[in-house]
């Protein structure tokens, strides 16, 4: 007698510890599920990542994916430390590159970047940028410069080498 009521406590145990084991993984699945679906936001301007266009920056030496390349070059220089992008994404494979690999097309009309403004059009229709904006004008890499010459065929901008851009961005502050 006494041997079965301490089996069926000892199953009774079993079972708080089963459901409690089950919960903690409902729990656990959930928190996995919510983290996984929330949008990747840039952590300097908290737009939200574009595969196309984001880019690798080291903030005190830390690896910070951002939004686009162009953002992680204004923080550069807006801390004083020009050319720490580590990582760009190339624009049309989302393949991953060293920024010295790439070619580079700045102020074409395809902004990525959530765009602000949209009402503010000069007659060319090309945004009129009365504000600063971080993420503009706008900067794409290419692998081949063949396919950055394309682009800016289809889309205007300006073709520019790694050199250039930093040197570019740098004499705008
Ligand atoms: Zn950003």
């Amino acid at each position: 007698m006494e041997g079965e009521e301490a089996m069926s406590q000892n199953k009774k145990a079993l079972s708080v510890v089963f459901s409690a084991m089950v919960l903690m993984a409902i729990a656990i699945g959930g928190f996995w599920l919510v983290q996984k679906t929330k949008p990747e936001v840039c952590s300097i301007c908290e737009r939200s990542i574009h595969p196309h266009s984001s880019a690798v920056v080291l903030i005190e030496g830390k690896r910070v994916r951002v939004c686009c390349i162009r953002c992680g070059i204004t923080h550069n220089f807006q801390v004083g430390k020009p050319g720490e992008v580590v990582q760009v994404t190339e624009f049309l494979s989302d393949r991953q590159m060293k920024p010295s690999d790439a070619f580079y097309v700045e102020g074409s009309q395809v902004s990525m970047c959530d765009p602000h403004q949209k009402s503010l059009m000069d007659q060319t229709k090309h945004p009129y940028h009365r504000i600063f904006d971080r993420c503009e004008p706008s900067t794409y890499a290419f692998a081949k410069r063949e396919d950055a010459e394309n682009f800016v065929r289809d889309n205007g901008g300006k073709l520019l080498t790694w050199d250039e851009l930093k040197k570019e961005a740098g004499g705008k502050q």
